[in-house]
């Protein structure tokens, strides 16, 4: 299992960050799938997650059963890691520029159209090397000063090599759920069942450029322009939220890594008996329909509604006390469909984002993703 440490300048000098990379399988070998976790450095179910993962590859590794590749980052941004505001973690946001580390990531798609288009041949392997090479240069060529910056580029150029990337988080108190292309959909289907999803969210653009967009959209964009050329799939990426974030425990890692080791047997990445597949636990949805729930108001935050559970059009899903008046504010849900987030908050301010329901009544435009 070599492991690789790659250093991430800080911009100050004497000081830097490092990534550990972890490889498993021949290095030239397909499929090849990149997984990493904590993007969002306080999401920790990914990261123990990935320890299962790096002790289960090893040992299948060593005996051989790897076809393809595998390249794990279990920590995938020492950034935010090493932040702290007064003791408490922040892994979400840049404490230098208050950028969220899973936004914003550079949308290459447009120069990759106008570098590559013209010069794809008839040969779709030769292709998907000349894609891969020119994402590379492009990445590289872009302005980078700050230290998020140099680690969006160092995560993107890791991951440009795979055919299949798993980005792990979790969200603030939620039931398991995915956020992919549609036309990755049939490529993750038996992620979805064997992790028992309870939403799949779909956005061909959902206006944030997170990381799995900034993969897997150059390759989306040179088929729709370049249709009269042969073109592999290219990359296909899911962001997987690994339920809440206090959902940490090894029961639900090794579960996880069985699902996603099971995942790795389907897509031929491993040898070995592929598990059976279990019913979807969901339809997938459009993320344009995922509504977020918002607080009118100020105050005590209670829920009557539990993340996971269907709700229907109208129902009240939550209440704000105030707690000057102890006015009480119902606060319910336009969609039918999964509550599959809510926040961990117990006292709110108005405006705040209770959670998430994944219906598919609404049409909302823009950012679809929270801030
Ligand atoms: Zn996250």
């Amino acid at each position: 299992m070599p492991t690789e440490t790659i250093a991430i300048p800080s911009g100050i000098p004497g000081t830097e960050y490092s990534l550990t990379v972890h490889r498993f399988g021949r290095r030239e070998a397909r499929p090849h799938v990149y997984i990493q976790a904590a993007l969002h450095a306080d999401e920790i179910p990914g990261m123990i997650c990935a320890q299962v993962l790096r002790r289960e590859l090893a040992a299948l590794d060593a005996a051989g059963a790897l076809q393809g590749q595998v390249t794990l980052v279990p920590v995938a941004n020492p950034i935010g890691l090493a932040q702290q505001v007064l003791g408490q973690p922040v892994g979400r946001f840049s404490l230098s520029d208050g950028s969220n580390f899973n936004r914003d990531f550079p949308d290459l798609a447009a120069l990759l159209v106008a570098r590559v288009g013209d010069r794809l041949t008839k040969d779709e392997a030769l292709n998907g090397r000349l894609v891969r090479e020119v994402f590379a240069e492009t990445l590289w060529q872009q302005a980078r000063s700050s230290a998020p910056q140099h680690l969006k580029a160092t995560l993107l150029q890791l991951a440009l090599e795979a055919d299949l990337v798993l980005d792990l988080h979790c969200d603030a108190d939620a039931a398991l759920h995915l956020y992919t292309q549609p036309r990755s959909l049939v490529a993750f289907t038996p992620l979805a069942a064997l992790l028992g999803a309870k939403a799949i969210l779909l956005a061909d653009v959902s206006g944030g450029d997170p990381f799995d967009e900034a993969l897997s959209r150059p390759w989306a964009e040179l088929a729709k322009a370049r249709p009269d050329r042969p073109l592999p799939a290219g990359c296909h990426a899911v962001t997987v939220e690994l339920r809440g974030q206090a959902d940490v425990c090894q029961d639900l890692a090794e579960a996880d890594a069985r699902a996603i080791l099971g995942f790795l047997r389907h897509a031929e990445v491993l040898d070995g008996e592929k598990p059976d597949l279990p019913p979807l636990l969901c339809r997938p949805t459009r993320l344009e329909a995922s509504e977020p729930i918002i607080a009118p108001a100020g105050g005590i935050l209670t829920y009557r509604r539990q993340a996971g559970e269907t709700v229907q059009a109208g129902e009240v899903l939550a209440d704000i006390i105030d707690p000057i008046t102890g006015a009480l504010t119902p606060v319910a849900t336009l969609s039918a469909g999964m509550f599959y987030a809510r926040s961990a908050e117990t006292f709110v301010t108005p405006g705040k984002r209770l959670g998430k329901v994944a219906g598919d009544s609404l049409r909302r435009s823009g950012r679809l993703l929270s801030p």
